[in-house]
């Protein structure tokens, strides 16, 4: 079982915050496309013939695409892959863009589940994150996916946004979120890059970011309102209703193979990793000549071992300890017993049987308690 994940390079405007890679210029976007698809034909052995479970369009944005662009690229998939019956298609998209037309003419290319990029259900954080829509669209846009038969919904919201009422509002987006009655939400600390407007702002002194200790009370506020309406905790950032999991990201965090494709998009194959040029120009030049921009990595056993323990430790499935042992010939209950203790000690895991879990504290600390185990 295997994904296919393909990254469209294109926003209408740049969010302050945002390093993914991305142009506002859509002038080549025909051109994009087409590259893309040759991109599928020329990889379509890449993933061996195994079955394609989900296809995820993210972005950039990719509700910016055309049905007939969005056909295009999935015919294009049917026809170099088998693709399971029931597959999950998902598509990142901005309420901007979406209206009741838009949200028919992508459940008729086959899209079936939505990853709405809301962000935040408060105007005034929305003009400073420098968001393409406002509060009402956002809201709007759900309920008309909702009404058209879509109920495989999930929102994105980012919290410790600096303002001087954060914790009143976030507490608000919360409560909106949740009486949207959607399944799944993802939601993440605003960090400020370097490479970003706001990154710019902070080297001037134009910004100051949230202190930790009021980030580390909205990631509480986060879990407690979203388990006691119902949703797991399934991984640090996600949240959704029982067995509501995005299919598609649960196969990354399980180690199984994707195919990535576009600029910027990253391949695995269990055995190495491929990183595609992340320039539009020299993506599209690149396929026109029949050649795939990517850089690739053959994973050293260390690599291995360190993705699986930082994947699995931030699900609530946890860290299988005797899939080390075994796959990877690392006895962790060994070499890091007495982290593991103090871990236990501190509250931040529970060790039950072959299985490392992070409690709801040791989630705040996911990624710096993992590199604590990571070997070279
Ligand atoms: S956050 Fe999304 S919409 Fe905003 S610039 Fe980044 S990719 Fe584009």
């Amino acid at each position: 079982m295997a994904g296919i994940y393909l990254h469209i390079p294109f926003c209408k405007q740049a969010c302050y915050y945002c390093d993914f890679h991305f142009s506002t210029n859509t002038q080549l976007k025909a051109d994009l496309v087409a590259a893309m698809r040759q991109e599928l034909q020329l990889q379509k052995n890449y993933l061996q013939g195994q079955t394609i479970e989900t296809i995820y369009f993210g972005g950039g944005t990719p509700s910016l695409l055309s049905q007939a662009e969005l056909d295009s690229l999935l015919e294009t998939i049917y026809q170099h892959f088998s693709v399971t019956a029931q597959p999950e298609i998902s598509l990142e998209a901005n309420p901007d863009d979406l209206n009741l037309e838009k949200i028919r003419s992508l459940q008729a290319t086959g899209i079936n589940r939505l990853s709405i990029g809301i962000q935040t259900f408060n105007n005034e954080n929305l003009t400073y994150l420098h968001r393409a829509h406002n509060a009402t669209q956002a809201s709007l846009c759900v309920q008309q996916a909702q009404d058209t038969g879509i109920s495989n919904i999930s929102i994105d919201l980012i919290y410790a946004i600096p303002h001087p009422d954060t914790t009143r509002i976030w507490e608000q987006d919360l409560a909106t979120a949740i009486g949207l009655g959607v399944p799944h939400i993802s939601s993440y600390c605003l960090t400020i890059e370097s490479r970003t407007a706001f990154g710019n702002w902070l080297k001037n002194g134009k910004i100051k970011p949230i202190d930790e200790d009021t980030a580390a009370l909205h990631f509480e506020m986060l879990t407690d309102r979203l388990t006691a309406a119902g949703f797991e905790h399934y991984e640090v950032s996600n949240f959704a209703q029982p067995e509501m999991y995005s299919r598609h990201n649960t196969s990354y965090w399980q180690q199984k193979p994707y195919l990535g494709v576009g600029p910027s998009a990253h391949s695995f194959d269990l055995v190495s990793r491929q990183y595609n040029v992340a320039n539009n120009a020299q993506y599209i030049k690149a396929l026109q000549q029949n050649e795939i921009p990517a850089t690739k990595e053959i994973l050293s056993r260390a690599d291995r071992v360190n993705e699986y323990i930082l994947t699995t430790l931030r699900t609530q499935w946890g860290c299988d300890l005797s899939y080390l042992a075994t796959n990877l010939d690392l006895n962790l209950a060994e070499t890091a017993a007495q982290q593991l203790q103090q871990w236990q000690a501190n509250g931040w895991a529970t060790l039950s049987g072959n299985v490392l879990k992070l409690t709801t504290q040791g989630k705040l600390l996911a990624d710096g308690l993992a590199s604590d185990l990571f070997i070279d």
